[in-house]
């Protein structure tokens, strides 16, 4: 796994997602060497870094331009990115030119996220999986409804992580901010 602290940031674009939850969504997507990957709200390129090393192929999109730049640079720093493209446009108009995906990971929607979903399912190979990362509770509530009148049966797993910082006279427990990990698969 990558280190959160060797990412790139940037103040206009959030991420990278933590490497605890970056580690969840590696081994609930069950990504194999083969695989189609689309990351859409790349953001800092957090998730993209991550399948690049384990997947076949990696589409990352994100409607700011700087967080396409600044995934850009992450990929080159980790001395990756053969297998990657990058887009700059919305989630929903950039996905319409891509087919067989295996594996859609949704970590940036804006208001678009049913959208996003109806094409991601037109788009989905068999056994393909979808995993959202939402914050907000009502992201949560919308991607699970929406997955199920998709005829989904969507999981939910609200993830709480916290680090120990080491002191001089204990262990300080550091949390992180809550994240839900919405995961499906396609029959
Ligand atoms: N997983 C990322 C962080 C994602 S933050 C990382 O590890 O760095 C969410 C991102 O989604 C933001 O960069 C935002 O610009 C993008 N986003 C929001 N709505 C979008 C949409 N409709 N299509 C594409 N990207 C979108």
């Amino acid at each position: 796994m990558l280190e959160d602290k060797d990412f790139i940031k940037s103040c206009d674009v959030p991420g990278p997602t933590k490497e605890a939850i970056r580690a969840i969504l590696l081994y609930k997507s069950e990504v194999t060497f083969t695989d189609k990957v689309v990351d859409c709200g790349c953001g800092t390129g957090g998730i993209t870094c991550e399948f690049s090393q384990r997947a076949g192929e990696v589409i990352s999109i994100d409607t700011n331009p700087e967080a396409i730049e600044v995934t850009s640079r992450n990929l080159k720093k980790f001395g990756l990115g053969d297998n990657v493209t990058l887009i700059s446009d919305d989630g929903a108009n950039a996905l319409k030119d891509i087919d067989d995906i295996d594996i859609a990971v949704v970590g940036g929607s804006g208001r678009q996220l049913e959208n996003i979903l109806d094409i991601v399912d037109s788009k989905l190979n068999s056994k393909g999986r979808i995993l959202i990362t939402a914050i907000l509770v009502d992201t949560k509530v919308e991607a699970v409804n929406k997955l199920k009148s998709l005829g989904y049966n969507p999981k939910l797993m609200e993830v709480n992580i916290s680090n120990g910082r080491i002191l001089d006279r204990g262990v300080l427990m550091i949390s992180e901010n809550p994240i839900a990990i919405i995961t499906a698969k396609k029959r």
